[in-house]
């Protein structure tokens, strides 16, 4: 029996549907060259994809037909060699449309594996979102603003090769950098291309985390019924109404929080979240009214607290409130938790002005496709000036 190959791609649900795609088939690609065989594949439970949901491909590769044959056998990878998360965020836990609670990114890595991630960040604020793991794994970061697009287009900015000029750089044994550039020659046609994975495959270095280090938070975890467990027929106990709410301050109660799901929590799906200027809110009510997931927990004094458990990050909130900043969007990496900025805000006030001032410098980089004319050129320089491409002929990828 031969060797069998694992490689997942974590990435967000639409927005990087073809960055995935295309870094799974050009696994599978690089990997033919190197004399192996392999398959690239979807997760079935993700279909349909939504928005910015937590979604995986797959990309399996043996030495031989029959060890492939046999590792596909398995409805999908218990265990990979590789995890890649193609945006940072996802680091803090996925919750996909095909399973319930959140899950850590690093779930299936195997011992010594390695997880690689697209991120601006170091390694210490990548560790500390993953989940600890119970056995040493390696981190591989590739210097990059996340690449998000939309179901039609596809922002080619080479973190699909760049990605495969990492993979055999930290697992020479998939395939050789010579294989990636075969494929890429294949597939793209693209000198520039196969320059940007050789740098890839130049830069890119791992370092070994150890149990103790990352969110000691214990993952969701749940187990199915037993068959005699089951109720007759199909009932679905539904979600309980709301409660009103206590000031943390004053002790007061009132307002109004909708009960949630206690299992399945939204905010996977988050890359950015709002920050609320409670000094500056008018009470117009329309953050509340507008918010497509119900989000805003209505406070005694009749504030309205966007609740972190459940808002996905869409930005309406912030689009529709009439005050000049008083909700802002701030990237989801400057976060370590989900706590209510309302209570945060009646505790201390002029702490949380502080706060709400270093949060707000934290502007999201990602975009959910293009917003304006030439946003591309203007993070294309962005990272030109931080050496992450050089300034080739068409100044992508790098
Ligand atoms: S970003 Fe605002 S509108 Fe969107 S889900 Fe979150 S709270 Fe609701
Ligand atoms: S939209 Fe803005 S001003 Fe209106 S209630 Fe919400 S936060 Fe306050």
């Amino acid at each position: 029996m031969g060797r069998l190959f694992a490689v997942e791609i974590v990435y967000r649900g639409i927005f990087q549907k073809n960055l995935a795609k295309n870094i799974s088939r050009g696994i599978a690609l690089a990997a033919k060259h190197d004399g192996k065989v392999g398959i690239s594949f979807g997760r079935y439970g993700d279909s349909p994809e939504r928005n910015g949901i937590p979604a995986k491909n797959f990309a399996i590769v043996a030495t031989d037909d029959e060890t492939l044959q046999e590792g596909m056998a398995k409805y999908e990878p218990k265990e990979v060699d590789i995890s890649i998360s193609v945006d940072d965020t996802l680091c803090k836990g996925v919750e996909s449309w095909a399973w319930y609670g959140l899950q850590p990114i690093n779930r299936l890595l195997k011992p010594g594996g390695t997880l690689i991630v697209t991120t601006m960040h170091g390694a210490d604020p990548i560790i500390t979102m993953c989940h600890r793991k119970e056995f040493p794994y390696r981190l591989a970061l590739l210097t990059s603003i996340p690449s998000f697009s939309g179901l039609w287009v596809y922002k080619d900015d080479h973190t699909d090769v760049r990605l495969l000029g990492a993979i055999a750089k930290v697992l020479p044994d998939l395939f050789s950098l010579t294989s990636v550039e075969k494929a890429i020659r294949e597939e793209w046609h693209d000198e520039l291309k196969v320059k940007s994975a050789q740098k890839a495959y130049e830069r890119i270095s791992t370092r070994v985390v150890s149990p103790a280090e990352g969110n000691p938070e214990k993952p969701y975890e749940f187990e199915l019924p037993k068959w005699y467990e089951l109720r007759e027929g199909l009932a679905i106990p539904s979600i309980p109404a709301g409660k009103a709410m206590a000031d943390p301050t004053t002790q007061q109660t009132g307002g109004f929080r909708p009960d949630r799901n206690p299992t399945f929590k939204k905010y996977a799906t988050r890359t950015m979240r709002p920050v609320v200027d409670f000094d500056t809110c008018v009470k117009c009510t329309l953050c509340w009214l507008q918010c497509p997931d119900s989000c805003f927990d209505v406070t005694p004094d009749a504030y309205y607290d966007a609740n972190m458990e459940a808002c996905c990050g869409c930005g309406v909130c912030e689009a529709v409130c009439p005050v000049t900043n008083c909700i802002t969007m701030v990237n989801e990496t400057a976060f370590a938790d989900n706590a209510s900025q309302w209570e945060m805000w009646k505790k201390d006030k002029a702490g949380y002005q502080t706060w709400l001032q270093e949060k707000i410098q934290h502007k999201p980089e990602r975009s959910h496709g293009f917003r304006i004319r030439g946003q591309y050129e203007q993070q294309i320089g962005t990272m030109v000036k931080d050496g992450i491409v050089d300034t080739g002929t068409s100044g992508a990828g790098g």
